[in-house]
């Protein structure tokens, strides 16, 4: 039980990654604050999930892109468990297309979700790991921050801008206790990837030296190590979790 005593805040954790993070981190021993802004039931089926992994959970309705509900839910987790120790910053959305055709209302809603809640969850959060000199943030970011993907102008540039994040931040808190990473994902099945047209995906596959996509668990397995104290060692890195895809 490497995380027992741990309490940890997962964003976006009523499906897919962060769902699976979650599950993770209770197996673990941490008990879990869930985050989800919208899908009440999806969001109960991971609250049990979590359960029947082992571990307390409180459900935070709350979208990170409000500096209000994060204050909330940070406030919420600290009362119910007594502390915050891990923070994963996974809650994310695509709105995909082409700069030409891509309004500023697809523009700032990506940033607003993807970018701006990094750093609204991250402050609220780190204030009461600063007090107990002892921090674990794992910012969900995604290959294609890495490579670039056309059609997805708004997700790139609100993915690098957490890497950039991560990296600042990093070195901010390193003196305290916490770490700061990044875990990158390439294709990974989801509701999120779910949407794409099968044509889409083949190609992407054929992309993949592993050849196939991964399972949220496969992400959340990595993000569970960075989460951990045996991973006091590292920070300010962003690792790839993506069948190979990122090696071009
Ligand atoms: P998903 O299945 O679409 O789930 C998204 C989750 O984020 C849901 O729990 C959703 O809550 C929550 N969410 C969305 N907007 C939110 C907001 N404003 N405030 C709070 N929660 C919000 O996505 P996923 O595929 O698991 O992706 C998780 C993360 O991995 C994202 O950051 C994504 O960019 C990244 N990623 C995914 C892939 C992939 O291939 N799937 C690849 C690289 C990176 P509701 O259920 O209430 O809507």
């Amino acid at each position: 039980m490497m995380l027992a005593n741990r309490v940890a805040l997962v964003t976006g954790a009523s499906r897919g990654i962060g769902r699976a993070v979650a599950v993770e981190l209770a197996a673990r021993g941490a008990r879990v604050a869930l985050n989800y802004l919208a899908n009440r039931d999806a969001a109960a089926e991971a609250a049990s999930e979590v359960v029947s992994a082992g571990g307390e959970v409180l459900l935070c309705q709350g979208d990170v892109a409000s500096g209000t509900d994060v204050e909330a839910m940070v406030a919420a987790t600290v009362e119910r468990f007594g502390r915050l120790d891990i923070l994963v910053n996974n809650a994310g959305i695509t709105r995909d297309g082409l700069l030409v055709r891509m309004g500023e209302e697809d523009w700032d809603r990506v940033l607003d979700t993807n970018l701006k809640g990094v750093y609204n969850c991250t402050r609220a959060a780190v204030r009461h790991m600063l007090r107990r000199r002892y921090g674990r943030i794992v910012n969900v970011v995604s290959v294609v921050a890495l490579t670039g993907n056309a059609g997805q102008a708004n997700y790139c540039a609100a993915k690098a801008g957490v890497i950039g994040f991560t990296r600042a931040v990093a070195r901010e808190f390193a003196s305290r206790g916490i770490t700061v990473n990044a875990v990158a994902p390439g294709l990974i099945t989801t509701d999120m990837t779910s949407v794409l047209p099968e044509a889409v995906l083949e190609s992407v596959v054929r992309r993949i030296p592993l050849g196939r996509p991964g399972r949220p668990e496969e992400v959340a397995s990595m993000i569970a190590y960075l989460a951990s104290e045996d991973a006091g060692y590292v920070t300010g890195q962003v690792i790839p979790v993506d069948g190979g895809m990122s090696l071009g």
